[in-house]
């Protein structure tokens, strides 16, 4: 029996895949949120979990680090997906990535006039994408977290990140202006794996599509 691995990380992603993982019969033997262990066991002799960073799923499923991931589309397009096949959108961990400014900053006028926008966002790709596809010139600001703050204090004029309630924009005197792209979670399943190891995978890839409910 050819042994199976599933990358993902704790947090949202987990919090969500749980009630997935029930669905297709995988019990995690330890709980990753309180466990110190990296590779958990399952119920199944054949299937383990690996706990990564959100960011390193994919990374880590294109190199064969793990047969399977789940992973946000956020994350996906930030890596490009070299590698990977993303066959199921599970539709959970849901949220928009967005472009948001200071209350008052006038972005429209700014896109109008051609002028520089100084961009400040951990997913550096997705947004020297986004504004070189509008034809904004960008100065972009590499962060690892709370880009909320860059605005605030005149880091930068705007920031690309998720957005899902807007609670965090609004306590901070922030608005979201245009919307880049819908997020949601995928299974992603590395290229060579999906050759070698159908048979096992295959069944796996169905099962997770059905219980996401396609
Ligand atoms: P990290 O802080 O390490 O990026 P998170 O648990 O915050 O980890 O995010 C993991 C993934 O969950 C993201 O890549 C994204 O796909 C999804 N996610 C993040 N924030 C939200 C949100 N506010 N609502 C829904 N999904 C989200
Ligand atoms: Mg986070």
């Amino acid at each position: 029996m050819a042994s199976i691995s599933i990358a993902l990380s704790k947090g949202r992603i987990f919090d969500e895949t749980a009630p997935l993982l029930a669905r297709v019969g995988i019990q995690p033997r330890d709980n990753p949120e309180t466990s110190r262990k990296l590779v958990i066991a399952t119920n199944r002799r054949d299937l383990r979990l690996v706990v990564v960073r959100a960011a390193d799923t994919p990374t880590y499923v294109q190199h064969g680090g793990a047969d399977l991931g789940i992973a946000g589309r956020d994350v996906l397009a930030e890596h490009g997906g070299e590698g990977l096949y993303q066959p199921v959108d599970l539709r959970i961990a849901k949220c928009r990535m967005m472009v948001a400014v200071r209350k008052g900053f006038d972005y429209e006028a700014v896109v109008r006039r051609g002028a520089r926008l100084r961009v400040a966002t951990k997913y550096v790709n997705i947004a020297r994408g986004h504004f070189a596809a509008k034809g904004v010139h960008i100065d972009l600001i590499r962060l690892y977290g709370s880009m909320e703050l860059a605005p605030l204090v005149g880091l930068a004029d705007a920031i690309v990140d998720l957005v899902s309630t807007g609670k965090t924009l609004r306590a901070n005197g922030l608005v979201a202006v245009e919307e880049i792209m819908p997020v949601s979670a995928r299974l992603i399943v590395n290229q060579a794996a999906l050759k070698t190891k159908r048979a096992e995978l295959q069944p796996l890839i169905d099962a997770f599509a059905q219980a996401a409910g396609r």
